[in-house]
């Protein structure tokens, strides 16, 4: 089996796994989160499979970020929350589960809503130089 057959997005794509439809269009679908961490918790794939952000070419990342403030805006307008977060795991620490690109929005009803997002600062421990270091390794493995 390759991993495509083994996908459940790929199932739910293909009508094997029932899903909560919110929108769809030629490239991209997006359903409800089963897990609803928060209230209108959704999920954007796109159709054509793929694992995850490294695996992702510029052109598909374009198709489904696109996709977001639409779908951004309609959970708003239905729910009024008062914040959301967009979120994109990759690779399993980091809490990846499902190995075809997602990206999830999470409505905000809160702080105590169900999502937490733990985010310790550590501004202290980097000097401007270390800065400068740290985006100059990054940078030289940019590739176009
Ligand atoms: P990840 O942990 O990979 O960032 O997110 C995968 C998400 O897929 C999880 O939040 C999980 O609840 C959701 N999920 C897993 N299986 C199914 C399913 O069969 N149907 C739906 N609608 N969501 C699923
Ligand atoms: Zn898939």
């Amino acid at each position: 089996m390759t991993q495509k057959e083994e996908c459940i997005f790929c199932k739910i794509l293909d009508g094997e796994i029932p899903s909560a439809k919110v929108y769809e269009d030629e490239e991209v679908y997006a359903f409800l989160d089963i897990s609803q961490v928060t209230k209108g918790h959704t999920l954007i794939i796109p159709k054509h499979h793929t694992k995850d952000i490294y695996h992702t070419d510029a052109a598909l990342a374009e198709k489904v970020f696109a996709r977001v403030p639409k779908v951004a805006n309609a959970i708003k307008a239905t729910y009024s929350p008062v914040g959301l977060n967009v979120l994109n795991n990759n690779e399993e620490p980091a809490g990846q589960s499902v190995f075809h690109l997602h990206i999830h929005l999470l409505p905000r009803y809160g702080k105590h809503d169900g999502f937490n997002l733990k985010w310790e600062v550590q501004a202290d421990d980097y000097t401007p130089e270390d800065l400068q270091q740290i985006a100059s390794a990054i940078s030289q493995n940019i590739s176009n």
